[in-house]
């Protein structure tokens, strides 16, 4: 079995959760076994290296973004950079809109937390619809920043969300 076999076999997968039709997969089940969590974390960090060896800085998304990010970013000496939801981030902030099943939310980025032409990786746990990484490369974008690609661990094909997503998107398991 491949390294990326035993990280797919780690992930638990829930039916019907949080409704009815949807397969909710679960990377906290790779959190529970360290070997496998320290095999997770040596693929993204390899990935990053060989897809975006560029990269200047690592934003990852609330919330399960934020147990892959920091990994990465202290292993290559890079800042992380947290996108959290309305009202979570103190200071000054950049915000952007984006639309939900029902309704609407807002991702904000800290303004003094990315420079201008900065170099961005994006991180999240999983790409769905895509419209939560669309919403956070515009967030970028309005930083004048450049997002360099986008890294997640599952890639939900039939949602097609990469096609809503405008950088290049790296995905480790697919579905
Ligand atoms: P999207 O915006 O691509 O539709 O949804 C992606 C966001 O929703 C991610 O931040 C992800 O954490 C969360 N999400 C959607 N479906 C699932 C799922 O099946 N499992 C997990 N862990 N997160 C999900």
């Amino acid at each position: 079995t491949s390294k990326v076999d035993i990280i797919k076999k780690h992930i638990s997968s829930y039916p019907d959760f949080p409704k009815k039709g949807i397969i909710f997969r679960d990377l906290f089940s790779i959190l529970r076994e360290p070997s496998v969590f320290a095999l997770l974390k040596e693929i993204l960090i390899n990935r990053v290296k060989s897809n975006f060896p560029n990269v200047e800085c690592i934003a990852a998304l609330d919330s399960r973004g934020f147990l892959l990010g920091p990994l990465i970013a202290l292993d290559l000496q890079l800042p992380f950079v947290p996108i959290r939801k309305r009202g979570k981030l103190p200071g000054k902030v950049i915000s952007e809109e984006y639309s939900l099943e029902y309704g609407k939310d807002v991702f904000e980025i800290q303004q003094e937390s990315i420079t201008q032409g900065e170099k961005v990786l994006l991180v999240d746990d999983l790409l769905a619809t895509g419209g939560s990484l669309r919403a956070s490369c515009k967030l970028i974008e309005k930083c004048e920043a450049v997002v360099v690609g986008c890294l997640v661990v599952i890639e939900i094909q039939a949602l097609k969300g990469a096609e809503k997503v405008d950088a290049p998107l790296h995905s480790i398991i697919k579905y």
